[in-house]
């Protein structure tokens, strides 16, 4: 006769002697372990936005190119509204705009009309607003005092020639695009686009445009993936659904591994019988890091084969998504040539009771209402419509805690990780 085991109830309990990775140490060997994939190339900056630098920028021309007028007003030499009191200026013919100097010497005594951009003529360097003169077709007052250099922009005063403006492994934003852009740089020197293979495993999975029979599910993996990375500027292979067995997952690895930078792959990357992925890693590529001390996420098993980085994301489409985030993207980021970054997030208070256990990192559905964290109703990992409902996550590190509402939680935003 058999005896039953003690209940554990918990999925988190191993033998004795095996232990969760944690968290930190999982970033650690993420950093030393990956290295660029990617080969460089020049592209204009039009198709820049989103891409890693290969090279440090550093700037050839100062901007402002020139000091100008930072408003529409008048311009002069400034000592003589330096003191309190009026000041009387004769009004010059002619005027500065952007775009069109004004040619000649302002001399003292007199003042020019000057608009927003315009450089400064020689003898002004200070502009007094329009509507604080009265004027007529000659002659200017306003009241002093006026700082030397008011209501100019000094030339060089946001960007100095030589400076660095941007280290190798930024990732190029919109805003960078502008500061590129007002210093005359066209073209930047950027690493490819990462390759990111995306394969779902599973016998029970069918595609969403398919009857469904007994025992199948639909699987909701693939296009969130594809499409995550997408949207973080990778190029995406899409390599289907595999079924659970080894020579065919054995043949799409290889493929894989010869057409993309990284595979994501999930399902089968528990101990289970049919987990064939992390079997595969370990017999025949290499496992590096496996059972990171995470809620969601379980087992999750990331390897190499053949060269190929392979993220074996757990089936779970919550832990998938959650382990994509935290775990895959931050990888994805160097492999692409990128600097190393873990989303921050920020404190809020939490809308939510939680009582969480020690010893792993926890991550929960969250999003902002009013400035205070809710978390999804349900921790169950097989809700996928709480990935939906969020608009991020709330991270809680291995300490034990017990959160009341108005706590401060940390909370991070999707489009951070
Ligand atoms: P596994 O990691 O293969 O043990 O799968 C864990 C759970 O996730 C099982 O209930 C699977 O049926 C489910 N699952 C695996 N892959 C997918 C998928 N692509 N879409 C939806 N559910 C999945
Ligand atoms: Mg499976």
């Amino acid at each position: 006769m058999i005896e039953p085991p003690d209940l554990c109830d918990d999925c988190f309990t191993l033998p004795p002697g095996v232990d969760w990775v944690p968290v930190p140490e999982v970033f650690e060997l993420l950093q030393k372990a990956l290295v660029i994939r990617v080969k460089t190339d020049t592209v204009t900056l039009a198709k820049a936005n989103g891409r890693f630098l290969a090279k440090p920028i550093v700037a050839k021309r100062a901007s402002p190119p020139f000091a100008n007028s930072a408003i529409d007003g008048y311009g002069f030499a400034g000592h003589q509204s330096a003191d309190a009191g009026p000041v009387y200026l004769r009004l010059l013919e002619g005027r500065a705009a952007a775009g069109h100097p004004f040619d000649g010497l302002v001399p003292e005594g007199s003042a020019v009309r000057i608009l927003t951009g315009a450089l400064l003529p020689n003898g002004v360097d200070t502009v007094v607003l329009q509507e604080d003169v009265n004027k007529d077709e000659q002659n200017l007052a306003f009241h002093g005092p006026l700082k030397i250099g008011k209501n100019t922009r000094l030339a060089g005063e946001d960007i100095k020639a030589g400076q660095v403006l941007f280290e190798k492994g930024h990732r190029l934003s919109p805003p960078d695009l502008a500061v590129l852009a007002s210093i005359g740089i066209s073209e930047v020197n950027v690493f490819a686009s990462l390759r990111v293979g995306v394969l779902s495993t599973g016998d029970e999975l069918l595609e969403p445009n398919r009857d469904i029979q007994k025992g199948e599910i639909y699987d909701a993996n693939r296009q969130m993936l594809l499409s995550q990375m997408e949207s973080i500027g990778c190029l995406t292979v899409d390599f289907g659904i595999a079924e659970d067995n080894v020579p065919a997952l054995r043949s799409l690895l290889n493929e894989a591994s010869a057409n993309c930078d990284v595979l994501l792959t999930t399902g089968g990357a528990s101990a289970g019988d049919e987990d064939h992925i992390s079997a595969l890693l370990r017999s025949e590529g290499a496992l590096n890091i496996w059972r990171i001390a995470v809620k969601p996420g379980r087992p999750m098993a990331m390897g190499l084969w053949k060269g190929l980085p392979v993220f074996g994301l757990p089936g779970n489409p919550v832990a998938a998504f959650v382990c994509t985030l935290v775990f895959a993207q931050p990888a994805l980021r160097l492999l692409a040539g990128g600097d190393w970054r873990r989303a921050e997030g920020y404190l809020v208070p939490a809308a939510f009771f939680k009582s969480k256990k020690p010893g792993r990192y926890e991550y929960l559905r969250a999003r902002l209402v009013d400035g205070r964290a809710e978390v999804f109703a349900s921790e169950g990992s097989g809700r996928i419509t709480g990935l939906s409902w969020a608009e991020g996550l709330v991270e809680f590190d291995e300490k034990a805690r017990n959160i009341e509402p108005n706590d401060p939680v940390r909370f991070i935003p999707y489009s951070s990780f």
